[in-house]
């Protein structure tokens, strides 16, 4: 037997009662955030509970039974991604670190003076310049970052499957999500990041409707 999560149920009765409304009303509702809310309604659009219409919103449908098995390989970036941290190639050592902690991330992504990606820098990156002598605050950061066209990336309409398959096969624990400007140039735009922990929670989220 299929049973919907309590979250999931709430989400039924709010747009029984209230619908169409939007996605963003009904997190406003559950005082939630509108990106917590979008496995859930992506598992209750696909099992037919819901009906989703750009414009209008979401509305109920009678008479929908089971969920469907839904997989991260049915999940897309576009829905998960989080927010980038972002610095400039003239940034310092010194500032990345800063940036690592005041946002609580594991790595950031180096930007140019168009805004394109041009580096990433993890932690191991900067435990490793911090071994040296150097003041940190003298050393920028392309110096020690991974550079294009080395960077392992993701688009929007990419799936969770394969970033989480990118992320394996190339032992990095995240993926900025890009939008191509030029391939040939690697030129990139970064409008997201994808992580390990993502995976992990979509995954955590979408099994818990098969929870007896
Ligand atoms: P950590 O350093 O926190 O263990 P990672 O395992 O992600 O983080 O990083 C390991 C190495 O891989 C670092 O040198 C980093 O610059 C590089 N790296 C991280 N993410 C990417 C990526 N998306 N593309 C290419 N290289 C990456």
């Amino acid at each position: 037997m299929i049973k919907l999560t309590k979250r999931q149920e709430e989400i039924l009765q709010i747009v029984k009662k209230e619908g169409p409304i939007s996605g963003k009303e009904i997190a406003d509702k559950l005082s939630l955030k509108r990106a917590t809310l979008r496995p859930d309604l992506a598992i209750l659009t696909m099992a037919g509970n819901l009906e989703a219409r750009t414009k209008v919103g979401y509305t109920y449908k009678e008479g929908a039974s089971a969920v469907p098995f839904m997989t991260i390989s049915e999940q897309f970036v576009r829905e998960y991604k989080g927010h980038p941290v972002v610095v400039r190639n003239s940034s310092s050592v010194y500032d990345a670190i800063v940036q690592i902690f005041l946002k609580d991330v594991g790595a950031i992504y180096v930007v140019n003076d168009d805004n394109h990606l041009v580096g990433v820098i993890s932690r191991k990156d900067l435990l490793r310049a911090s071994m040296g002598t150097q003041d940190l605050r003298d050393i920028p950061v392309n110096v020690i970052m991974t550079r294009m066209p080395n960077i392992i990336t993701i688009k929007l309409e990419d799936t969770l499957h394969t970033a989480a398959k990118r992320m394996i096969e190339h032992h990095i624990d995240s993926l900025p999500v890009v939008q191509e400007i030029n391939k040939v140039s690697h030129t990139y735009k970064v409008v997201g990041r994808i992580t390990k922990t993502t995976i992990a929670k979509a995954y955590m989220e979408l099994s818990k409707c098969y929870t007896v």
